[in-house]
């Protein structure tokens, strides 16, 4: 490899190890193309001079003969604004955080960091990772690679739109109710994630605890597989960690035999024309490699998003109580008084969808409102659960698109909230029964005579097959092209 593509996390490791190209010519890439793409606003803070110092620290130690080079070693990895990593600032895309710097890193991104990895913080996000379209950003909306007034999708748009736009060939996002597959899916590019527990949530801040699970972005599975074997495995710093050994990728030859439920629910009249022709056309695809499809039914999925936006917001409700003015961010002092300090500062600091569900969670979660609400919303949880473990009696892998519509116009949904809800339809039932999912790219589709858009298709196995899962997927995408196409408005700006 001669060229620098930044597309590649694993021909860009090996191009370092055997010293084609230094680590701090790759991180210098990767900063020329933030600069380069900056229209696209996925980036909010970047901090060019840590970077450059990892890099060259990186080309001391292979200088020096180390033996031991880690399987990211030299690869930049963007991290969402809501990963902590020592020093540097982390907003969660709001104004509350504007400035704070945390005094620890996460595990997963100490994990990039032993791999050899250049973390590169922070891309932007919807506002403590609440919105499908990253237009929550206190920061300004990100753009989508493929048209510029189309949203990315969201929460997790800054690093979709670094991994699409090929600014890095890896990025960390958080997935609670969809926010890595589903703007994977609207940018063109993989994202995973893995079952609940199998990755450390240590210094990811909360949205809601029971849902969020950190997951990568990247061109390809195989290298979701390479960074997830990096970032995975116990931690004692997370109580909800399981006790599993790093996901590490499985052999699969072909698809021969492989079971693919196709659920009735995810193929109903709410889908676009475009997305039901790629995935009917993948569908068929898997067919003709060996796989055979069986219908399977989640009769509680028409239930999912409620149930979610009632967990989901009593969890933040309770999770966001801690920025009071006193430990984090910004203070604003009101009245002089402490509740009044208090109020004031998260008056000022939260943006209205924040706002929005810290009401509703505290409402759920109220005297006299608890069982009608949170109480019923457990046990429909429960039910989901229930209607994914029968249905994988009958498959071994769940296909279906990973969104209902490809990629929206920036402003189309920021005035009803449930239209905008209703985009993670297809991506929460998977956070709800902590299943391993993962969105790959299945080709492109227009709709009202608009741009050619790409569309994804969502893979989800049962908990803790992830490895099977992943497998399952590269070998379909080893097989076919889609994930190779480049986003038209990218191509001249990205560095060689
Ligand atoms: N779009 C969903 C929400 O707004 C999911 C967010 C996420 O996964 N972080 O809550």
């Amino acid at each position: 490899m001669s060229e620098l593509d930044l597309r590649d996390a694993s021909a860009l490791s090996q191009a370092v190890r055997s010293g084609t190209h230094s680590a701090e010519s790759v991180a210098r890439a990767a900063l020329a193309a933030i600069e380069a793409n900056a229209g696209l606003n996925a980036f909010l803070s970047v901090e060019p001079e840590p970077v450059l110092a990892r890099a060259r620290a990186l080309d001391a130690e292979l200088a020096s003969g180390a033996k031991t080079l880690g399987s990211l070693f030299g690869v930049p990895v963007a991290l969402k604004a809501n990963l902590c990593l020592e020093g540097q600032e982390l907003n969660c895309g709001s104004r509350l955080l504007s400035g704070y710097r945390p005094p620890y890193t996460a595990t997963v991104v100490e994990r990039l960091l032993e791999a050899g990895a250049i973390p590169i913080a922070a891309t932007n996000m919807d506002e403590f990772a609440m919105g499908s379209s990253g237009e929550n950003s206190a920061f300004g909306a990100t753009l989508n690679p493929w048209a510029h007034e189309y949203t990315p999708g969201g929460s997790s748009s800054g690093s979709a739109v670094a991994v699409a736009a090929g600014i890095t060939p890896l990025a960390l996002g958080s997935d609670t109710g969809g926010s890595v597959r589903q703007p994977a899916a609207l940018c063109g590019v993989s994202g995973f994630k893995p079952t609940y527990g199998r990755v450390s949530r240590y210094g990811l801040v909360a949205f809601g605890s029971s849902l969020d699970q950190v997951s990568p972005f990247a061109n390809s599975v195989r290298d979701l597989e390479l960074v997830s074997s990096v970032v995975s495995g116990r931690d004692r710093m997370d109580a909800t960690s399981l006790d599993l050994p790093p996901i590490q990728s499985a052999e699969r030859d072909d698809l021969s035999g492989l079971r693919v439920g196709l659920p009735d629910e995810a193929f109903d009249d709410g889908l676009a024309d475009g997305v039901r022709e790629r995935v009917e056309a993948s569908l068929e695809l898997l067919r003709s490699l060996g796989a055979v499809t069986v219908p399977v039914s989640l009769p509680h999925s028409a239930y999912a998003v409620a149930t979610y936006y009632v967990v989901a917001t009593a969890e933040a409700s309770s999770n966001l109580a801690r920025f009071d003015g006193v430990r984090f961010g910004r203070r604003e002092e009101g009245d002089g008084s402490l509740a009044g300090m208090m109020a004031a500062t998260r008056r000022a600091g939260f943006g209205d969808e924040v706002k929005r569900r810290i009401l509703l969670g505290t409402h759920v979660l109220s005297s006299g409102y608890y069982e009608a609400w949170y109480g019923r919303a457990q046990r429909v949880r429960t039910l989901i659960l229930e209607d994914y473990r029968r249905a994988f009696e009958a498959c071994d892998v769940i296909v279906c698109p990973t969104s209902p519509t490809t990629a929206f116009r920036l402003g189309e949904r920021t005035a009803d909230p449930v239209a905008m809800y209703l985009s993670d339809v297809l991506t929460v039932p998977a956070n709800l029964a902590g299943l391993p999912a993962l969105s790959t790219p299945c080709g492109t589709a227009s709709s009202n005579g608009g741009p050619e858009l790409p569309v994804g298709l969502q893979w989800i196995g049962p908990a803790k097959g992830d490895e099977a899962l992943l497998a399952v997927a590269r070998c379909f995408q080893d097989r076919t092209d889609f994930h190779e196409a480049i986003p038209p408005q990218s191509r001249e700006s990205s560095p060689s």
